[in-house]
This record gives structure tokens, sequence and C-alpha cells, in this order.
């Protein structure tokens, strides 16, 4: 049996999200988002997703608990836990009457692990792993309307690698004019395997129109495409007692436009594998019931969101995709559409 198994997951940004640094960062805006150190792409951290899952699953745990003791107090004998998932499982557990639970056959502590408390013994990882959710299809205004950027190297992260993306231009499926990507102007080139590449977003249930609107540049251009053409906002706070805006207390922050695409893996680890306290973990036992524990909050990821600013429209992902990796393939946008694809 597999010692762990890997989930990719594909979302689509209802509305701007804003995963904060949680510094202020002199010359860009005031609350800027993270990014990935190396390649200055916006990303959201593993371990947001992380905190974000437990907390939504917990939600679900806890709603699924009281609905069973409503159900067994109103006729037979009240039966199951009483401490409840929400909040005790979620978040740090480091409160000492509300901490985790810490036993193997809770869901939230055993898949996403739980705290040492105080003067106990040891915590566990927990059986659920999370990758930082990457940029897969970034929107941005050009003058033919909205098209959905992508690189090589974003690509790569649903397995299909991409060559010939090299020059300093914009591939698309109908070259011709220059494009603008914001305010970057750049020739447009064919790319022989845009039919495959479609193909493959079409596997991933990402919709027809982001589909038909694609648009690849080499990677040293993404980061700036996409850095150029993130939304920013400005806000301002209010004085309680006058009701007009404080001075100096302008701000600005920066988010992920609505209808970016993210990509991000949950891994599973093999329940078999692990024991807490000495005692087997009983609360999952296959390695897709781990997975499948931890989807359970994407309803609430489309909902209730993800990241700063829910109370101003922000946060929410549509998870469109959720499935084991599609097998690899390749493409080279410099070969005729009859030779190029296939198999690696
Ligand atoms: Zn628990």
């Amino acid at each position: 049996m597999a010692s762990y198994e890997r989930f990719v997951q594909i979302g689509i940004a209802l509305d701007p999200i804003h995963v904060g640094t949680g510094v202020a960062r002199i010359g860009r805006v005031d609350l800027p988002i993270v990014r990935d150190p190396v390649t200055q792409v916006p990303k959201i951290p593993g371990s947001s997703l992380a905190g974000v899952y437990r907390t939504y699953v917990a939600m679900h745990c806890e709603e699924e608990r009281q609905r069973k003791q409503g159900a067994s107090s109103s006729g037979q004998q009240s039966q199951g836990r009483r401490k409840p998932y929400y909040p005790d499982c979620a978040g740090l557990g480091l409160d000492k009457n509300r901490g985790h639970c810490r036993q193997p056959d809770c869901p939230i502590c055993t898949v996403f692990g739980f705290a040492r408390g105080a003067g106990q013994e040891g915590g566990f990882a927990g059986l659920a792993a999370f990758t930082d959710a990457h940029v897969l299809l970034f929107p941005v205004p050009t003058r033919q309307g909205p098209m959905w950027v992508s690189c090589p190297m974003a690509l790569d992260m649903i397995g299909f690698p991409v060559k010939g993306v090299c020059d300093d231009a914009v591939y698309v499926e109908n070259p011709g004019n220059c494009l603008n990507l914001g305010w970057l102007l750049l020739e447009t080139r064919s790319c022989a395997q845009m039919h495959d590449i479609k193909t493959t977003f079409q596997n991933l249930k990402i919709l027809d129109f982001i589909q038909n609107r694609l648009a690849l540049v080499p990677d040293r251009l993404f980061a700036h495409v996409v850095n150029s053409n993130l939304e920013v906002r400005t806000s301002v706070s209010i004085n309680p007692a006058t009701g007009a805006a404080e001075e100096r207390a302008l701000f600005s922050y920066e988010a992920l436009p609505r209808g970016t695409v993210l990509v991000w893996e949950i891994i599973a680890k093999n329940p078999a594998h692990f024991s807490i306290n000495g005692q087997s973990i009983t609360a999952v036992s296959r390695l897709n019931d781990v997975y499948q524990k931890a989807a359970q909050a994407h309803d609430y990821l489309k909902h209730l969101g993800i990241g700063g600013m829910g109370s101003r429209g922000m946060g929410r992902v549509d998870v469109v995709y959720e499935s084991q990796p599609v097998s690899p393939r390749t493409a080279n946008c410099n070969s005729p559409a009859n030779q190029g694809g296939g198999q690696p």
C-alpha cells in the first residue's frame, strides 16, 4: 500500500484574493501580498491553505455532530462525542480548556495534526499536507479583451511541460498584430500545440471562456505581467465620531484579481503508517479518506473564502478540479501541430 498520494486542486478566484505578508513594505503598496521569493510571482502559502482547510473541515464536522446529536436526543439515548470539533479542534489549539482533542478518532486532529498540549508530550504533524497555491492562469486586460496568461513554469505544475516559449513575445492561438498585456506590448507568435493545452485545461474543468482566451509568455516575463496587473485597492479608515474619513488613514492593498486560476496539491499520507499515543488512527483508514476529509472544506472555501479583507468582498475560491494529477505530456510550440505533443 502506498505511503502517500498526491491530489491536484485547481481553483478559480471568485473575488480578489488578499493573502498578506503581514508587514508593510516601502515602495509598492501599504499591504502587499505574499510572493514567491525566487520568481516574485504572488502565491498563497501552503500554511494559509492548511489553516483555512482545518477551520472549514472543523466547521463541517461540528455541523454533522450537532445534527446527529439533535437527531439522537429526540428519541433514543444521546450518543457520540461531547467535545465540539469547532472551535476546539480548529485553530492552533493552544488554549488550555478548549484545545485540540488529540484523539485518534478525531477527523480534524488526525488529518490536520495537533499541537502539543500544556504539560503533554508530542504533537502530531497530520495526515494531509498542502503545497503553496501557484498562479496557473492570470487574467490581464488587453485591447482584445481579457486574456488569461500562463507560462511553461506554471504549466509544468499540472504535468504539462511546454517547450519553445522562449522569445519575448506572446504565444496565442491565432497570431496577428502586436498584443498589449496591460502596458506591455508584445509581438504575437503562434503556438502549434495550443489545441493540446486547451484540451488539458478542458480536462481540468477550466471554464470555456478562459480556454478560448489563452496566452503564453516565457517564464521571465510572467512575473512582470502578473505584478503589473494585480488589483490595487485604496481604503480609508472612518472616524466613528465624525463619520468622515480619518486624517492620514488612507491605505492601499493589493490582491490577485478575480478570475485568477490557482493550482495546489494536497498530499495524503497513509493513516496505517501512523499512530497517536500508541493507538492506531480510526478516524480515517485509507489515503482517499484523508483527501476526502480535507476536500470537505471546498464548499466553505467557495462561500467564506481565504485570506484577508473578507468583509470587503474578497477571498472566495471555487475549486473546479479535485483529483489525481493528469498524466504527463509535452508540447513544443515551435513544432507543427501534427508532429508535436505526445509522451515525453
Ligand atoms: Zn480533535
